[in-house]
C-alpha cells in the first residue's frame, strides 16, 4: 500500500509534469532506484553469493558527468550465525528511493553455506573473517580457523576480488553480538557519524588480541576505501534494524570520509 505521502508525490506529480522525476532530481534529493543483480561466484557448496546494485538514474548522470559520488558496499553477513544484518540488507533492497549520489552495493552474505548451516564459518570449516592477508597468521581448527593460507577460501577471493574492482568510499560489515561499531585509525569521523545515526556506542573489537586477517583490516590497510565493522547485540529489535538501514543510506552518502 502507498504511504499517503507517496501518494501525495504521486498525485502532484501526474499533476504537474510528464517529466521523468529521476532527470528533475536535485543533488541529494530522493530518486526512483535501478536495481541490478549479479552472481558473484559460488560458495564451497556450490550457493550462489549475490550482488545487489542500487542506484538511480539521476546517479548514473551525475556519475557520468564527473560529479562526485558515493560508493558504499554492505554486507549483511561474514559470519552465518550472525543473520541480524541480513534484516538490514533486506530493507536497503525493499526501499523504492534513494537519494541521489549514492551507489550502494548489497551482499546478503558472503558466506551462505554458514548462514544455511547457522554456523560461523564457511563449509570447509574455515572463518572468512581470519582468511584475509593482512596480519594473517596460522591459527588452530576451530571457531576462528584461519584457513590453511591467506585467501584459501574460494568466499574470501570473491570478495577481495570485488572491492579492488568497485573500489568502495566505504564498505559496511554486519556481525553480533558485541554491540557496538569497530573504530578505527583510518577513519574515525565516519565510525563516530554511523555510530550516532545506529545509536550503537564506538567501540574497539580486539578479537581477543590483535585482529589477525581480517576482511576489515584488509580494506583499511590494503586498499583506498574505508571499512567499518557494525556489531549488533543478541537481539535486535526492528526500529534498530530499520535505524541501521536508513544510517546506512544517510550518513553512507554524507558522513565524512578519510582525505
Ligand atoms: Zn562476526
Amino acid at each position: 500500500m502507498l504511504s499517503a505521502r507517496v501518494a501525495a508525490a504521486v498525485l502532484s506529480l501526474a499533476a504537474v509534469s510528464v517529466v521523468p522525476v529521476v532527470v528533475a532530481a536535485p543533488a541529494g534529493a530522493a530518486s526512483p532506484v535501478v536495481t541490478t543483480r549479479e552472481v558473484l561466484g559460488t560458495s564451497v557448496e556450490g550457493r550462489p553469493i549475490v550482488l545487489v546494485h542500487r542506484t538511480t538514474d539521476a546517479t548514473l548522470a551525475a556519475a557520468a558527468a564527473g560529479e562526485p559520488t558515493r560508493t558504499v558496499l554492505v554486507i549483511g553477513s561474514i559470519h552465518g550465525d550472525e543473520q541480524a544484518g541480513l534484516r538490514v540488507i533486506r530493507r536497503l533492497r525493499d526501499r523504492d528511493r534513494l537519494p541521489v549520489g549514492l551507489d550502494l552495493w548489497l551482499i546478503r552474505t558472503v558466506n551462505p553455506d554458514g548462514t544455511a548451516h547457522d554456523v560461523r564459518t564457511n563449509a570447509h570449516g574455515v572463518d572468512l573473517n581470519r582468511n584475509f592477508p593482512y596480519l594473517w597468521h596460522s591459527s588452530p581448527r576451530g571457531a576462528t580457523w584461519s584457513g590453511k593460507q591467506p585467501l584459501s577460501e574460494p568466499e574470501s577471493v570473491l570478495l577481495r576480488d570485488l572491492v579492488r574492482r568497485l573500489q568502495p568510499d566505504l564498505t559496511l560489515v554486519f556481525h553480533q553480538p558485541l554491540f557496538g561499531v569497530g573504530a578505527s585509525d583510518k577513519g574515525m569521523p565516519m565510525v563516530r557519524a554511523l555510530a550516532a545515526g545506529m545509536r550503537l556506542p564506538v567501540d574497539e573489537f580486539h578479537c581477543t588480541g590483535i585482529c589477525y586477517g581480517t576482511f576489515t583490516g584488509w580494506v583499511n590497510n590494503r586498499t583506498p576505501g574505508l571499512s567499518v565493522t557494525v556489531e549488533f547485540g543478541h537481539r535486535v529489535q526492528p526500529w534498530r534494524i530499520g535505524r541501521a538501514a536508513r544510517t546506512v543510506v544517510e550518513v553512507g552518502l554524507t558522513g565524512p570520509l578519510p582525505t
